[in-house]
């Protein structure tokens, strides 16, 4: 008698211990599907069954298999008895379903036990296990089995809580990302205006003077710059929007780059009177996109010869320098212009952000720049280069292998 006593607490100490790994198991997952396997793995460790079933409670109330085992139940007959389980929160014990007022959820499967999954006393879930013997359950299983059904229960309610936060967090990210594209787009509609105006007063002054040619030429020069000023907005926004994807992944020259960049402005920039000094040294390849860094270039040099070319300048000069650190090249513009005003430096890369008149700036270069480079997995900076300006682009040289 001592012996079988002894015997059973043996019996009982392994299943607790099995149930206190299973638990470990189960509280280790937020993956709703994974969580349901090792529901099953902890059942069958403790509670000897032939099948099982795990019915969640959906967002809407209503009960439904999370995951069955063994066979496929009848689901009219599991969610009669599972509803049952649910209303009476309480285990449900069957020697024999055939004797009772159930119907066997699989056929041929005589014994079934049930437990709620109980969470204080909200029902999250039932889980049903049966057996093809009748009696083939104790209320030793049938007690373990509702200690399981309260694990999985918390399991389940941690699984909902972390996707009910995944939604939420991405929910929010969409939100803010929805007033980002609406500021940005009022920004536009805005820059947008100003050209836009200018182009109909000049169409408008053409017609008026439709017999003077001299001013319809001048009305039309003005559309044209109008028109220009509309399509850097157009193009920069869309740079803009490409920035934000992952620059395609191909080797890129910065030097390559700096002359590409300088075949297209050489003449501009003649034109302007800058006296433009270009000191290249040989780089490694960097990983990129050379059209979008190209921008980056463009967008430099335009500020500069802006620079060089207002008020407070000491000369028309712009120096252009690449070369190259242990992980970094780095390609700066440095002018000699009068420099960034101190309060002007923290809004620098903000996007519409311009000191330039009306219709001349759209804010949006030093904004695009920084984007694209920091896609890039680099940095601009800014410096102050004596009273002059400096911008200093750094970006990671692609190791060999
Ligand atoms: P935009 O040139 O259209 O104004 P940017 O984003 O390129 O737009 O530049 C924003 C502002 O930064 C400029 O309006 C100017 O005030 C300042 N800035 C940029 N580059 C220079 C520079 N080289 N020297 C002085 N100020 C500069």
């Amino acid at each position: 008698m001592h012996r079988a006593a002894h015997e059973r607490l043996q019996g009982w100490v392994e299943r607790l211990a099995s149930l206190l790994e299973g638990t470990r198991l189960v509280a280790g997952t937020l993956e709703l599907d994974e969580m349901a396997v090792r529901v099953e793995q902890m059942t069958a460790q403790v509670v000897l069954h032939d099948r099982g079933i795990l019915l969640a409670r959906k967002s809407d109330g209503s009960l439904a298999p999370l995951r069955f085992w063994g066979g496929t139940p009848d689901p009219a007959a599991t969610l009669s008895l599972a509803e049952t389980i649910r209303a009476n929160l309480r285990p449900l014990l069957l020697d024999d379903v055939t004797k009772s007022r159930f119907t066997p959820l699989v056929a041929g499967q005589r014994s079934l036990v049930g437990v709620p999954l109980l969470v204080e006393s909200d029902c999250l879930g039932v889980l049903i296990l049966t057996a093809s013997e009748p009696g083939a359950f104790s209320r030793e299983d049938q007690d373990l089995l509702f200690l399981i059904g309260f694990l999985s229960a918390v399991a389940y309610s941690n699984v909902r809580h972390h996707q009910d936060l995944k939604e939420a967090q991405s929910q929010l990210l969409q939100t803010s990302k929805l007033a980002a594209v609406g500021q940005l787009a009022a920004g536009v509609a805005h820059e947008l205006n100003t050209p836009l105006a200018a182009i109909r007063l000049a169409a408008e002054g053409a017609q008026l003077k439709a017999d003077r040619p001299d001013i319809v030429v001048k009305r039309l020069d003005k559309l044209r710059a109008a028109t220009d000023q509309a399509q850097k907005i157009v193009s920069n926004l869309l740079i803009y929007c490409q920035g934000r994807e992952a620059p395609t992944h191909q080797s890129a020259d910065l030097n390559e780059v700096l002359d590409d960049t300088l075949s297209l402005l050489r003449y501009q920039l003649n034109q302007d009177r800058v006296e433009l000094a270009v000191e290249k040294t040989e780089l490694p390849a960097v990983q990129g996109n050379p059209s979008q860094l190209q921008q980056v270039v463009i967008n430099l040099l335009i500020n500069a010869r802006d620079a060089v070319s207002g008020p407070g300048a000491r000369s028309r000069r712009v120096r252009v320098r690449t070369w190259r650190g242990s992980s970094e090249v780095f390609l700066s513009v440095e002018d000699d212009g009068p420099g960034v005003p101190a309060e002007v430096v923290p809004h620098l890369f903000e996007p519409f952000f311009t000191t330039k008149p009306v219709g001349k700036g759209t804010g949006l270069g030093l904004s695009v720049s920084h984007q694209i480079v920091a896609r890039h997995a680099g940095r601009l900076e800014y410096s102050d280069a004596g009273p002059g300006a400096r911008f200093v682009v750094c970006l990671p040289i692609v190791s060999a292998g």
